[in-house]
């Protein structure tokens, strides 16, 4: 038997296609729907989005560029003045 073996999905035992996934599974894992993604993920913090372009996903990469709609964080709080 010379094909890639079968799909690592969990109870999936369908012909691997690619990345050790069957078609099925790996349209998932390109979309991020499986566990354990092999590919990088956003370095936003506490982000878990696949990256996008350089280490950002999609969402915080427009946000970074200034490119999307997303608006900046609010969350930034200015220090107490002591
Ligand atoms: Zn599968
Ligand atoms: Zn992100």
């Amino acid at each position: 038997m010379a094909n890639k073996g079968t799909c690592k999905a969990k109870d999936c035992d369908k012909e691997a296609v690619a990345k050790n996934y069957c078609r099925k599974h790996y349209r998932l894992w390109k979309a991020g729907e499986m566990p354990k993604p092999r590919y990088k993920i956003c370095t936003f913090e506490k982000c878990r989005k696949p990256r996008f372009r350089q280490s950002l996903c999609e969402e915080h990469y427009a946000t970074e560029t200034g490119k999307g709609a997303a608006p900046a964080p609010a969350a930034e709080a200015p220090a107490p003045a002591a």
